[in-house]
């Protein structure tokens, strides 16, 4: 993989058909670098098109270009369409193609330039260009620092800056997570020199719950919630009949994974849910226990050190049973 940058000539002449590509079911920090590097490669005359693998969460639905962008498990054949003569494929916010679904298979066979720029460990070795910097704290982080690279700062509007700003705070946590370094600051203060008002994005994503969203979580901390102190770790384990029995839309679970961090003491929080055809784990932990590596080695998953999620085709009773005995075989680390 060539350093990104070096992929500016590509970008400077000839302006051509891009595509700009996602994890599925993106989060903020996805679909906001997606979004930012939109409209900056808009700027630079290209004819751009953004896919998402599936569909994503009602809070994003402000995001500048959003209403453009392609669900791909909605509208495949005019997703594929747009991949046809692609001359770019940019793939953001996530390191192996198989974290786009069913999407995978047809970017893999793609004949053109393919850049990656993400902040996950060990990328697929697929890419022409790219950056894989796992101390960036989001990859809208990393779209900010290209297209200063690439000397084009003065391009960076209203909309490049909130997308950029929403992917950086909320894989920041709101900028708490040691992730958040000065350069991190720095850009954000950039952002706010150029007329960035930051309220606003806050209020879009973390104060807009439907009622049934935060009955839901009423609910699960109630009875969906165990604690086992001798491995210092807490899980919430919710059935498919919960997801519909309180009518959840996608994104309705994002952040609840947080509460069981919360506890004093404990390490490990896991949020386990049976959707309808696979069960999905998430996990977060404090400190030195890294859930990249559990995730990696349990769950056919990865992510950060401290943030990462996997998959089970197991039933959730199973998959709960051998989340348990996965503790157990990490007792000493979780110490
Ligand atoms: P979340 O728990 O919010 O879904 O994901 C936390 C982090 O782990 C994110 O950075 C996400 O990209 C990563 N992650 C979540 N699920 C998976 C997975 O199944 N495979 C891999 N490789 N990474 C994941
Ligand atoms: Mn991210």
């Amino acid at each position: 993989m060539r350093p990104i940058l070096e992929i500016k000539p590509l970008l400077e002449n000839a302006p051509g058909k891009i595509t700009i590509t996602m994890h599925q079911k993106p989060d903020a920090d996805a679909m906001g670098a997606s979004l930012a590097l939109y409209h900056y490669l808009l700027q630079k005359g290209h004819t751009v098109q953004v896919i998402s693998p599936t569909n994503f969460p009602d809070f994003l639905k402000w995001m500048p270009g959003c209403d453009r962008v392609i669900n791909f498990e909605a509208d495949q054949a005019f997703a594929l369409e747009a991949l046809k003569d692609t001359r770019i494929l940019f793939c953001l916010d996530f390191n192996t193609f198989r974290r786009t679904h069913q999407l995978a298979p047809h970017l893999e066979q793609l004949n053109c330039v393919k850049a990656l720029i993400d902040h996950h460990q060990e990328p697929d070795p697929a890419f022409d260009y790219g950056i894989s910097n796992t101390a960036a704290a989001a990859t809208a982080q990393l779209i900010y620092e290209f297209i200063v690279a690439m000397g084009d700062s003065a391009l960076i509007n209203g909309d490049i800056a909130r997308c950029i700003y929403a992917g950086t705070m909320t894989d920041t946590g709101s900028f708490r997570f040691a992730s958040t370094s000065a350069a991190v600051h720095r850009m954000v203060a950039d952002l706010m020199d150029r007329g960035l008002e930051h309220e606003p994005i806050h209020h879009s994503i973390y104060d807009n719950y439907l009622e049934n969203r935060f009955r839901f979580i009423g609910y699960v901390l109630q009875n969906r919630f165990e604690v086992f102190y001798d491995y210092n770790t807490a899980m919430i384990a919710i059935p498919h009949k919960d997801i519909k029995r309180f009518d959840l839309k996608t994104g309705d679970t994002e952040g609840l994974v947080n509460y069981p961090l919360a506890i004093q003491g404990i390490r490990l929080a896991a949020l386990i849910i049976g959707w309808e055809n696979d069960v999905k784990l998430s996990f977060r932990s404090k400190g030195d226990f890294d859930v990249n590596r559990f995730a990696r080695r349990y769950f056919q998953g990865g992510g950060h050190k401290n943030a990462a999620g996997g998959h089970s085709q197991d039933s959730l009773a199973d998959t709960v049973e051998r989340f348990k005995q996965a503790i157990r075989e990490n007792k000493d680390l979780l110490k």
